[in-house]
């Protein structure tokens, strides 16, 4: 255990990891030295099926709560929203020690929260963001300040560009933190059930030492150095976009036509052209129901502009995005914002045509 004396006065119980930088011998040394000081909860050890630490027989993650063997690791979930909320929830169910921070106060059952960013520091080893955008990490990360960040982990899950995602682990690293890319595929469903995919952008080292708590997710995919993670992201989120655009155009165009939907949609899922998103999304466009948002439709929008710029500056066209922008800005206008995203299609198959 390490004494070391916060801004709210001294702090006796926090223990440091040390840093890891990239996948040297050495940092193999500092892997092991902070596995050794951080078990790993027992419910990460059966969600990944590695053996138990003990080598006897399994135990649960309560039974190492009582005899005080896990926890070590404490996590610092920043952005309490629909996925930060159910991110904190579902790595507190699996073992892990967590505390919540939002920006305007928000509770959460069963899960302790913090009075300010500062507070949160002094708890928490690993800072985990869940928060809106560019803006809102540059606004934590400026707030915690060298004194929030010095050795700690920040785990950056909000879905921003490449080049941004870059700029906030320069600023991490430059106050003496260690930054790991992880956006999320998957929404509050996936947090919930712990099987979202993390698109990580980062060093290995850092990785391997953060495995079971990115386990306690979902399924890890390294892509690379940062950048590479928020990449994939924002290259699944067009997709996302894209086919939801186009599934509309095409359910639109059957149902102004009089065609029968459901011979439509059977003859769709044998064909090369289905997508599991359609059904999923069917259902919504077709009772015009979509107030109960996983993935809001302002963040497709933030995410639809965030792909464009990004591939602008890649030199790749991006004429096609310009609809589809126009669309989900006239979807914002049209009081969308925080609706399902499906709702795209109420701005694509316009009402009093038609119909
Ligand atoms: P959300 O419900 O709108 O929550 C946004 C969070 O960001 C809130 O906690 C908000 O705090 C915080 N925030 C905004 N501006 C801030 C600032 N300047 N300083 C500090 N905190 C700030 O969004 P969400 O759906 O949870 O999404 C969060 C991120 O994950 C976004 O980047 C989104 O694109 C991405 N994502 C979402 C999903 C999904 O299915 N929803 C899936 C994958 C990725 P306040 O309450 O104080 O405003």
């Amino acid at each position: 255990m390490l004494a070391s004396l916060g801004r709210n006065g001294p702090v006796t119980t926090r223990k440091q990891g040390p840093k890891v930088r990239d996948s040297t011998s050495g940092d193999r040394e500092t892997n092991d030295r902070w596995r050794k000081h951080n078990p790993i909860p027992a419910a990460i050890h059966q969600t990944t099926e590695r053996a138990p630490r003990d080598c006897g027989e399994r135990t649960t993650a309560a039974q190492n709560i009582e005899e005080g063997t896990v926890m070590n690791t404490t996590i610092g979930m920043i952005g309490l929203g629909l996925m930060g909320t159910a991110m904190a929830r579902r790595l507190a169910e699996a073992g892990w020690a967590v505390t919540g921070f939002n920006r305007h106060p928000r509770e959460i059952e069963n899960i302790p929260v913090a009075a300010s960013l500062a507070d949160l520091a002094d708890r928490a080893e690993t800072l985990w963001m869940m928060v809106s955008d560019y803006t809102a990490c540059r606004e934590v990360i400026d707030r915690l300040g060298e004194a929030g960040i010095r050795d700690h982990v920040v785990i950056n899950s909000s879905t921003i560009a490449p080049s941004e995602s870059a700029e906030i682990a320069r600023r991490v690293e430059a106050l003496g933190g260690e930054y790991l890319e992880a956006p999320v595929l998957g929404s509050i469903p996936q947090a919930q059930s712990g099987t979202l995919q993390l698109l990580l952008g980062g060093p290995e080292a850092l990785i391997e030492r953060l495995d079971p708590l990115l386990r306690a997710l979902g399924t890890p995919t390294h892509f690379g150095a940062v950048r590479s993670g928020a990449a994939a992201k924002l290259a699944f989120n067009q997709l996302i976009g894209s086919l939801t655009a186009a599934f509309s155009m095409s359910l639109g165009l059957v149902q102004r036509e009089g065609v029968d939907v459901d011979r439509f949609m059977e003859t769709l899922r044998d064909s090369a052209l289905y997508a599991p998103t359609f059904d999923k999304k069917l259902g919504n466009m077709l009772d015009h129901s979509f107030d109960k948002a996983n993935f809001p439709l302002k963040h497709l929008l933030k995410d639809i502009r965030l792909f464009t710029r990004s591939a602008a500056g890649q030199d790749i066209d991006t004429h096609l995005l310009i609809g589809l922008q126009h669309v989900l800005e006239e979807g914002i206008y049209a009081g969308h914002g925080n609706h399902d995203y499906s709702s795209l299609y109420e701005n694509i198959v316009r009402h009093g045509t038609t119909h």
